[in-house]
């Protein structure tokens, strides 16, 4: 009887790829679940392999499956998706960390919105490092001009930079780019990089990332 507790046809996802993942990331890299487009089921199938950081990029999807899975209560929900202003209070109420700050008026609404919530949602600031026109982030000369004023915000615990690079670059494309989001941490003084998705975590790693996000690597194709 036993064995067929564990076989359930509708579990899909190979944990093998989470297992092997989990083996390279060195101690000090966090490894953010990236579940936008999973479901309920697949998110608790790694929670009890012990992931407890999981990422979502739309309020409405992952608000679905927080009331769902609100009775894990050690689950870290991460948001990670464009941050819409008339969004910005409740993904401050229903968020630990946001790694998509991408301007200073948002910035100035979560610390606002957290005030008036009683919330302290840890920041990372996102870059744009490259000229894609489909991302958004600060330019970084933009983000130091501004950082002695962002600092000051209060209720916003800013950890460090968020980086997205382009698809199709090479490794050392990869690179150049990540160690750009690195030193731009280091020079305000900013632990955490959360940089490197499915195609390109490795050369994140390489380059300094504190924070790696990964979906499809894990959960297999959306
Ligand atoms: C979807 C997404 C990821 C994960 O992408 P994969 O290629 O599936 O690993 C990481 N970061 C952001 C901001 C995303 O939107």
């Amino acid at each position: 009887m036993g064995e067929f507790i564990y076989t359930n046809f509708f579990i899909n996802l190979d944990i093998s790829n989470y297992l092997k993942i989990k083996d390279k990331i060195p101690k000090k890299v966090n490894l953010l679940a990236v579940s936008k487009g999973f479901n309920c089921e697949d998110i608790k199938t790694i929670y009890h392999l012990g992931q407890k950081c999981f990422g979502e990029s739309k309020f409405q999807e992952a608000y679905v499956k927080q009331s769902t899975l609100k009775h894990f209560r050690d689950i870290e929900w991460h948001f990670i998706g464009r941050l819409q202003t008339n969004k910005i209070r409740k993904i401050v109420k229903n968020f630990q960390y946001i790694h998509s700050v991408d301007s200073f008026e948002k910035l100035e609404k979560i610390s606002n919105a957290s005030l008036e919530e009683n919330k302290n949602p840890s920041i990372m600031l996102q870059v744009k490092l490259s000229n894609d026109p489909t991302k958004a982030g600060f330019n970084s000369k933009i983000l130091l001009e501004k950082w002695d004023l962002m600092k000051k915000f209060r209720n916003v615990n800013i950890k460090g930079l968020m980086t997205i690079n382009p698809k199709g670059l090479s490794s050392q494309e990869n690179k150049v780019l990540f160690r750009k989001c690195r030193r731009l941490a280091d020079l305000i003084d900013l632990q955490d990089c959360s940089m490197g998705m499915s195609g390109d975590w490795e050369e994140a790693i390489g380059s300094g990332a504190t924070w790696i996000r990964l979906g499809s690597i894990i959960f297999g194709e959306r």
